[in-house]
């Protein structure tokens, strides 16, 4: 039997960057009664809170003891969180960060000017689009993160702007030419994640293997962007078991057959 269940969080949990929906709260509070869980993706550790946690503990009702099982691999796994019980109930200061691996401000501002110079020479630079106090590139310490509309478009608006991945994958090649010794990754809906090489999911999910004393065939894996190119291309290369899904409904069918099956 598997000893963990490891998620993509956009398109694979939820609708991209909102918090899970209840179905999927309830079914993965479940599931913390009999495997440890963890959810890996280039967010940072508040959205992780906000979309996960908040809603395990609120919808699902999770208890402490559950969230001992609950394993938040930040920022594609650069940064790892679990939750140290208190015995006092939930409480946001009860996660502890394990380990974090950060870009450092050169690399940062490298990366920051490649991707705005190769958005805005192919028209793909949507500033006069963005939410006041919003931003296009977001540091998120162990990655860099372009997101064309901003982090608080609409959901509609975001599926609308690249639905093929094609304006994506025109900047990436872009990039590739500007500051080469990064790697690119198409996630999301808008989102090219920008890292130094190997600090993408691989990183993430060997850096698991080791903090919870499992093999690969210990774990199950569930992503949206199985494809090479994807974000999530690096676990099914390093050969875990995958499950490609396309929303977060076949996610909720397939725990619910791995639940049934227990
Ligand atoms: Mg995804």
């Amino acid at each position: 039997m598997r000893k963990a269940l490891s998620f993509d969080i956009d398109q694979t949990l939820n609708i991209a960057k909102t918090p899970i929906p209840d179905e999927i709260a309830e079914l993965l509070t479940d599931c913390l009664n009999h495997f440890e869980i963890c959810p890996i993706s280039g967010q940072k550790f508040d959205q992780f809170l906000i979309q996960i946690v908040d809603r395990l503990v609120e919808t699902g009702h999770a208890t402490e003891e559950q969230l001992s099982h609950l394993h938040l691999f930040v920022a594609q796994g650069t940064q790892y969180y679990r939750y140290i019980p208190s015995g006092n109930g939930y409480a946001k200061e009860n996660w502890e960060q394990v380990y974090n691996y950060p870009l450092t401000d050169e690399q940062v501002a490298k990366i920051s000017k490649a991707i705005e110079d190769s958005a805005r020479e192919l028209g793909f630079w949507e500033e006069d689009k963005l939410a006041p106090g919003d931003e296009i590139i977001e540091n998120r310490l162990s990655q860099v993160t372009f997101s064309a509309l901003g982090q608080k478009a609409g959901t509609e608006a975001k599926y609308a702007w690249d639905p093929d991945c094609k304006k994506r994958e025109q900047i990436v090649k872009l990039c590739k030419e500007k500051a080469p010794e990064f790697e690119y990754e198409i996630g999301g809906t808008t989102s090219i994640n920008a890292i130094t090489p190997g600090m993408n999911k691989e990183f993430g999910m060997t850096k698991l293997l080791e903090y919870l004393k499992l093999e690969k065939k210990d774990v199950l894996y569930f992503g949206d962007m199985t494809q090479p190119g994807g974000n999530d291309y690096p676990v099914v290369q390093m050969g875990f078991d995958t499950i490609t899904v396309r929303s977060h409904e076949d996610t909720a069918y397939a725990l619910r057959g791995i639940l049934m099956n227990l």
